[in-house]
């Protein structure tokens, strides 16, 4: 079959687990394809009539790719929002229209060491991109993941494996609502950042969450003279 790029193609629920509170690791395939092509970082659009209205939103693909035609995405709910609340009521064999991967924000070539700095559910196109290139040789990656509450630390059990396989991947979650047992890092990512760099200047990083995070992070970097190639980001809004 031929397929334009672009073309719009179905997205069929196969499951979904809860998280966090409010958080959904979702499983799709994309029945039409043999394979969903992708490159970690990047994002599919969904879209489905919503009462009246034909709505697209974007979402990044958490999983990596070589899984066939299914990929994973981590979502959150807005309660108020108009879409993601749409995507919480499905169950499974449930289908909504996909227009396939997109985006530019994946890894720089080649490789070399990275901050990934993400918060809420802006962790998901790090996990397709430790999961597709974490290796024995790979650089040095370190995850700066900043969440409110311990229970938010989506995917914790998976980076914590990472840690134990590659000793060149470094995990630090930060809390900035710790409880009276967290005795790791608080606050926000960006209180990290300094010693999350080291004093380097030639890493890469990559920055996923909401605008004000990536906005002010951007600062801080700017002002820290790194310059505007070394920096890739996406915006969740
Ligand atoms: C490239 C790209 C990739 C994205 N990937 C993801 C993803 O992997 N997971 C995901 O949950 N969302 C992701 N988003 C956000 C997603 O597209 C929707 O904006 C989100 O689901 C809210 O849509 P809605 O229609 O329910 O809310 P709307 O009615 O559009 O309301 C928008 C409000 O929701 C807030 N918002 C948007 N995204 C989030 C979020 N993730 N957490 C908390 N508040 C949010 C905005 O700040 C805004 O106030 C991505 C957005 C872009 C542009």
């Amino acid at each position: 079959m031929r397929r334009l790029k672009g073309s719009r193609v179905q997205a069929k629920l196969i499951e979904w687990v809860e998280i966090a509170p409010g958080v959904r690791h979702f499983v799709f395939e994309a029945p039409q394809l043999e394979r969903l092509e992708f490159a970690p970082g990047q994002f599919v659009s969904l879209s489905d009539s919503v009462g009246s209205k034909n709505i697209t939103r974007a979402y990044s693909i958490a999983s990596q790719p070589g899984n066939g035609n299914r990929f994973e995405l981590c979502l959150n709910r807005v309660d108020d929002g108009a879409f993601s609340p749409h995507l919480f009521d499905l169950s499974a064999g449930d289908v909504v229209n996909m227009q396939p991967p997109l985006g530019t924000f994946t890894l720089r070539q080649p490789l070399r060491d990275s901050l990934l700095v993400a918060t809420g559910t802006g962790i998901a196109p790090f996990r397709s991109m430790l999961k597709a290139v974490l290796q024995a040789d790979s650089p040095v990656f370190t995850l700066l993941f900043g969440v409110r509450h311990e229970s938010h630390l989506l995917y914790r059990d998976e980076f914590e494996q990472m840690v134990r396989e590659f000793p060149q991947f470094r995990f630090w979650p930060t809390l900035t609502q710790p409880g009276p047992d967290w005795t790791g890092r608080t606050g926000r990512v960006q209180m990290h950042l300094a010693e999350a760099i080291g004093g380097r200047s030639d890493i890469d990083i990559y920055l996923c969450g909401l605008q004000p995070m990536v906005d002010d992070v951007r600062q801080i970097l700017k002002g820290m003279g790194f310059d505007r190639k070394q920096i890739r980001y996406e915006k969740y809004d």
